[in-house]
């Protein structure tokens, strides 16, 4: 039976890793920026499980990471948001992430997009030599971070210039903590949805290395 026309055009699938804690405008101009600039198909944001870089602070629980992210992508069509890291439970590793997604879209190319500052540490990632052959890396520049060729393996990795939002996380839970606004820092509906579920007001500081 015929399989039916074949497409000679591989589906270009951009990946989006983060804790997303809160989604911020850096984050969705760095991946509105790569899926212009790389020809993406869609761009899917997966917000980790528990993430073992970041254990030395309470994470946000999955479920309100996830609702915010799926808010802040919902009206662009080309923006889509994966459960795959929170549903496996426990560490996230970026080699399952990606191995999940290409068994998921075994035709499509995989390019995972990352910050100037999580680009340089993931050679010391687990399984870090199978991580090239999974996906192309792009490492997109980010304020306060050098954007530096980190040695991969040849071709594995191009470096992007993206309109520069010096806006991190780790910032807006410590603007909501003191209560700074986050008005344009973070999409509308992310600021509702922190105000509605009380996030980031506790009193003991997050993200910080407060003694
Ligand atoms: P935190 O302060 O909690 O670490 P963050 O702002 O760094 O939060 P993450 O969820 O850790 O956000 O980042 C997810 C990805 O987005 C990383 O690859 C990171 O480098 C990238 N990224 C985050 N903010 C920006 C930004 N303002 N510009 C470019 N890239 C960014
Ligand atoms: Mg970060």
């Amino acid at each position: 039976k015929p399989a039916g026309p074949v497409s000679t055009v591989k589906r270009r699938l951009g990946v989006m890793g983060g804790t997303f804690d809160p989604i911020h405008h850096g984050h969705l101009v760095a991946a509105s920026e790569v899926a212009a600039r790389f020809h993406l198909d869609e761009v899917v944001f997966v917000p980790t499980g528990q993430p073992w870089q970041k254990s030395q602070r309470d994470v946000t629980p999955a479920e309100d990471r996830y609702l915010m992210t799926v808010i802040a992508t919902a009206e662009n069509p080309q923006f889509s948001v994966s459960r795959i890291d929170i549903d496996r439970g426990g560490a996230t590793y970026t080699t399952d992430t990606l191995r999940e997604l290409h068994a998921l879209d075994p035709d499509a190319d995989l390019f995972f997009i990352t910050g100037a500052d999580a680009l340089g540490q993931i050679l010391t990632w687990k399984n870090s030599g199978e991580l090239f052959s999974l996906a192309h890396f792009i490492g997109v520049t980010r304020p306060g971070h050098v954007l530096a060729d980190p040695g991969f393996p040849d071709g594995g990795v191009s470096l992007v210039e993206v309109p520069a939002l010096a806006i991190s996380s780790t910032d807006c839970r410590a603007r909501v903590a003191a209560g700074d606004p986050v008005w344009y820092l973070v999409p509308d509906g992310v600021v509702r949805y922190i105000d509605k579920r009380a996030l980031y007001r506790g009193g003991t500081p997050r993200g910080g290395g407060a003694p």
